[in-house]
């Protein structure tokens, strides 16, 4: 089958013809029709220490998909053939403490699905049953395909209670717009995205958050104002992993106010933990989603009039794959979608 490869020791990937992966008695085949470009695999394309501490030469990467299921294991009773199904691309022990107390988010012997294990860049993917999410009726694939970052959108804009609340997001990427869109969509009073990208605050403004701002040209102190806020925003969402954008995020909150963490930093970030511990700011560390309550909330989420569709930007089909990755990188992307279903 035709798969997406880091084949070698050096930046790029690599359309290859690979074995069909095979299934275990624990296991789904699923036949791949959309997949989603993550930012995880715009490292291991660019190839930057973490990947190349991280990636084995020969992996078929990719973690976002939406495909059909063909075949299963002997163990598997619940997944039928043709279920439009998408994966939890983390691959948990089952054993750790956290495994057995049903905290699987929280396992730390996780395999990440096109990181430690063969990916869905390509015509099939094998994952176990446990790993698989049906979708329901009535869901798109092209939203299916995006399920993983909108899970991470989804755990981390509701890790704190936004039900009248005035939410600020700072990072304008797929996760930072739809986690936006989610927190308005429950209940947020305020949701103020910041970006210094023109292109992805646009992009932000037709998911319907109250302010998409430039930081450097409109402080977050300012737009308080302009919003008649007085107190500081009660919740933050830390999406950019941008140092100015988090000290700026700390000066701007409210006493008590909590903050979820998932832009992951290139260094150590020093900031003012004075101003976290006088005012008494609870900080939070987010990452992947939860099995599978996260995913039961997406669902319901867009089945209650949630809208992600105008976060997908580009629509490529699988052998355009390059044209994609050069998109990610340009920074004028929302999600980037490769269309597989011809591959065969
Ligand atoms: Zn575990």
């Amino acid at each position: 089958m035709k798969a997406l490869v880091k084949s070698q020791d050096a930046p790029g990937l690599w359309l290859e013809d690979v074995s069909e992966p095979q299934i275990g008695i624990n296991d789904v085949k699923i036949r791949v029709l959309y997949t989603g470009i993550c930012g995880t695999d715009l490292h291991i394309h660019d190839w930057d220490a973490w990947a190349r501490e991280t990636i084995q030469i020969g992996l078929t990467i990719g973690h976002e998909f939406v495909g059909e299921v063909v075949d299963f294991g002997a163990n598997v009773f619940d997944v039928p053939l043709g279920a439009l199904v998408s994966g939890e691309g983390h691959v948990v022990c089952g054993r750790c403490r956290n495994c057995l107390a049903g905290r699987r988010h929280l396992c730390a012997h996780t395999q990440g699905l096109g990181v430690q294990r063969n990916g869905c860049f390509a015509e099939y993917v094998v994952l176990p049953a446990t790993n698989i999410w049906q979708h329901a009726p009535g869901i798109e694939p092209e939203v299916a395909s995006i399920f993983d970052p909108f899970g991470n959108a989804v755990h981390t804009a509701l890790a704190f209670p936004v039900l009248g609340e005035d939410v600020l997001v700072t990072g304008a990427g797929p996760i930072g717009i739809m986690a936006a869109a989610v927190a308005k969509h429950a209940g947020a009073r305020h949701v103020v995205i910041s970006d210094p990208n023109p292109y992805r605050r646009a992009l932000a403004e037709k998911v319907g958050v109250t302010r998409a701002v430039d930081p450097a040209a409109t402080p977050l102190a300012e737009v308080q104002k302009q919003l008649k806020m007085v107190e500081g925003f009660d919740v933050g969402l830390e999406m950019s992993g941008n140092a100015h954008a988090f000290r700026d995020m700390i000066a701007n909150m409210s006493h008590g106010a909590k903050i979820a963490m998932l832009g992951i930093p290139a260094t150590e970030i020093s900031v003012d933990w004075n101003r976290i511990i006088f005012n008494q700011i609870t900080l939070r560390g987010i990452y992947g989603r939860e099995m599978y309550e996260t995913w039961y909330k997406m669902t319901v989420m867009l089945e209650s009039g949630l809208d992600i569709s105008p976060v997908i930007t580009h629509r490529l089909h699988w052998s355009e794959f390059a044209q994609g990755f050069d998109a990610m990188r340009s920074g004028n992307s929302g999600k980037v979608i490769l269309d597989w279903r011809d591959v065969a």
